[in-house]
């Protein structure tokens, strides 16, 4: 939408295609309905949220970046806020009004559209696109073709991966497609009490042989069968790339990531004595919510009904194991179809950064999820999208 927008403002006659009956329904879903939109970072640490890619998107932000993108929106009537983490999303906290601005734009630009159709080839002749074959057979003839078609996950949105398969029929290079910021599954057993309880203010460390990962401080969510939460979700692409080479990878859990190990002993020792009569169940109360007490009770192999003052050194130090390791074995991660974006896509290699068009095909160009390119949550993966589209607009109106 954002590329039919920007070719069409500078003057071409465009047409849309969209699979579905309208567009944009992955964006309704997006920031649970909110559309986290964009995030106000600074250049250089918006690209580094791109998973080691984020030198391609460079020309792209530097034609459209998020103070243009949130202009854009503002200068068309959304108020937006940041919020946390510099996330921006609209005032009305509803994404419909994000997708409101960009249909009336289109519908203002006079672009065409094509609804219910699916594109399923590339029309091209002597390495140049002419336009594109549905589905049902027909074809629309065009002198540029954008392709924007999303990644592979969420597929009742659209985004089902066909056109990825679409750039790889017509000679592209497709880096192999697989879940990213998706949620992470453990050994069977490990969480099924603490479905749906929160940690806030701990550290993860994931290990494998060979390899580790540390996070910052922040937030995870236990669900039926794993780990999900902003830190996991961060790290999950890397832990989905590591499991293709090793069974299980370790997730390290710090409880306690603000005290040190002698300091989460000392803290002991004194609850210990303060509560001495108390179970060791009551005692722990104030260090860990009551869930998670009971599976470290189960994990040290304590008896339940212990009391503080038959806590010995030895079972005090496998405590103080559990507040600043508790472990964790990961053994792989929710389907594509549930990770909030796709990674691989059509190769970088393949695509111009400086204008979004093929290398291979002239009047070819893509924008969006479909690029081998992928970021953690925070607005980021649609700034790329919306950059990498009005680049794509700009490109290939430019060059008519
Ligand atoms: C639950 C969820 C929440 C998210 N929240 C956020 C968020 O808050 N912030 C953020 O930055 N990112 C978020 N994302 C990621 C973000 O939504 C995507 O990265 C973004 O929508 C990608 O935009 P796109 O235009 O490339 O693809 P899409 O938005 O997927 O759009 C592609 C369109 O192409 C159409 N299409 C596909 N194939 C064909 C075909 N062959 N012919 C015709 N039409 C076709 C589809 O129907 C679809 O409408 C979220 C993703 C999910 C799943």
């Amino acid at each position: 939408m954002m590329a039919a927008v920007r070719a069409a403002g500078l003057g071409q006659q465009v047409a849309l295609i969209e699979k579905n009956a309208s567009g944009g329904k992955k964006l309704l879903l997006s920031g649970k309905g909110r559309c986290n939109l964009t995030n106000a970072a600074g250049l250089e640490e918006m690209l580094e949220r791109f998973s080691g890619h984020g030198a391609f998107l460079r020309d792209a932000f530097k034609t459209f970046d998020n103070r243009a993108l949130m202009s854009f929106f503002r200068e068309r009537g959304l108020p937006l806020k940041v919020e946390r983490q510099q996330r921006v999303f609209p005032e009305s906290d509803r994404s419909s009004s994000v997708l409101d601005v960009l249909k009336k734009e289109l519908g203002r630009l006079k672009v065409e559209k094509f609804f219910n159709k699916t594109a399923r080839s590339l029309l091209a002749h002597n390495g140049q696109a002419r336009g594109v074959e549905f589905t049902d057979g027909s074809r629309l003839k065009a002198d540029k073709v954008i392709l924007a078609t999303g990644g592979a996950s969420y597929a009742f949105t659209g985004s089902d991966g066909s056109g990825i398969a679409l750039a790889g029929k017509c000679g592209h290079t497709i880096v192999d497609i697989r879940p990213g910021l998706v949620p992470l599954v453990v050994k069977a057993g490990q969480v099924a009490t603490l479905e749906g309880l929160t940690l806030h203010n701990i550290r993860l460390r994931w290990s494998c042989p060979g390899k580790h990962l540390d996070t910052e401080i922040g937030e995870l969510l236990f669900t039926a069968n794993g780990v999900s939460g902003p830190l996991v979700l961060t790290c999950s692409g890397v832990i989905v790339d590591w499991l293709r080479q090793v069974k299980e990878v370790v997730l390290h859990i710090d409880l306690k990531p603000g005290l040190s190990t002698e300091q989460v002993d000392s803290r002991l020792q004194r609850d210990f004595r303060t509560f001495a009569r108390k179970s060791l169940k009551n005692a722990l109360k104030e260090l860990l919510p009551q869930r998670l007490i009971e599976v470290c009770i189960r994990v040290c192999a304590f008896d339940a009904r212990v009391q503080c003052n038959q806590v010995t050194a030895a079972m005090r130090q496998k405590m103080v194991s559990f507040l600043k390791d508790f472990q964790l074995t990961v053994t792989g991660s929710l389907p594509l179809e549930e990770a909030m974006v796709t990674r691989g896509g059509v190769s970088l290699k393949e695509i111009d950064p400086r204008t979004m068009e093929s290398r291979l095909i002239k009047g070819l160009y893509f924008a969006g999820e479909m690029i081998d390119i992928d970021a953690d949550t925070g607005g980021f993966n649609l700034q790329a999208a919306f950059s990498t589209g009005y680049l794509a607009g700009e490109s290939a109106a430019r060059s008519a």
